[in-house]
């Protein structure tokens, strides 16, 4: 499990999460929503180290990880597939997912996620020789998704991973997330498709000029009139 506790965080003087407490459950999605600019990714970039909190504390497995550098926090077991597709464009596609594995030496295992992946996006095996720089926007998306699963992590943080998406590739992407949870694995999804992340999501936190004000079941959220107005577009 993953527990923020009275995070406070910005960028220079200007603090952008104010207290932002919250946990994500082992082996479940929880989804983050909110406004543009309300502080996901900033919370996300906490959880990875990218970004140090000035107060609070994130527990992982009851570990305080908020001091950390993101390669500790990596070997960890929590990956960040940040926001865009950042492929390593020049590199192929088959390079791009080998380089999520090079920390690890478990042979036997990274064969089997190699598998894996391929067994989530069979599309991908056509295209191992192609430069990644090359590939439609949904083919990158894949690899960048492939590439953290080849590092092994039990928690993924997912910045905004349908966006810019064609919708049947959005279909996509959300059915992957499932599968990775039947895998055993965690989820912390920041998503601008509201609907859809309530839908899927276990657990649900909504974030406001860095302050989580609202937090419970995607179903119940799905059904909160502040959400439906604010959110939903209903
Ligand atoms: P979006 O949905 O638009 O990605 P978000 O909820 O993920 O929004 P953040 O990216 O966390 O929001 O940004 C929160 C606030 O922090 C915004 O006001 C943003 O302008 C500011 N901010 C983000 N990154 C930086 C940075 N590197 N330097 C200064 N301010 C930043």
């Amino acid at each position: 499990m993953i527990e923020l506790t009275g995070i406070k965080a910005g960028y220079g003087a200007t603090e952008v999460l104010h207290d932002i407490t919250f946990r994500a459950e082992t082996g479940k999605i929880t989804t983050l929503i909110g406004a543009n600019g309300a502080g996901k990714t900033t919370t996300l970039n906490c959880i990875a180290g990218i970004l140090k909190p000035t107060t609070g504390q994130i527990l992982w497995n009851g570990e305080d990880i908020s001091k950390l550098s993101p390669a500790a926090i990596v070997r960890r077991g929590i990956s960040l597939i940040p926001e865009g597709r950042h492929v390593f464009p020049d590199m192929t596609t088959a390079e791009n997912l080998q380089l999520g594995a090079y920390t690890r030496k478990d042979k036997a295992g990274i064969k089997r996620d190699y598998d894996w992946v391929f067994s989530l996006f069979p599309k991908l095996k056509d295209r191992l020789g192609q430069l990644a720089g090359t590939l439609s926007g949904g083919e990158q998306q894949m690899v960048v998704v492939g590439r953290a699963l080849m590092a092994n992590p039990e928690l993924l943080l997912m910045d905004e991973p349908s966006m810019g998406l064609a919708p049947i590739m959005v279909e996509e992407v959300f059915r992957v997330i499932k599968e990775i949870i039947n895998q055993g694995k965690t989820i912390l999804l920041v998503e601008q498709n509201a609907a859809l992340a309530l839908e899927t999501a276990y657990h649900a936190h909504v974030i406001e000029l860095g302050h989580i004000v609202l937090s419970g079941t995607g179903k119940n959220l799905l059904k909160n009139p502040e959400v439906e107005k604010a959110y939903l577009g209903l």
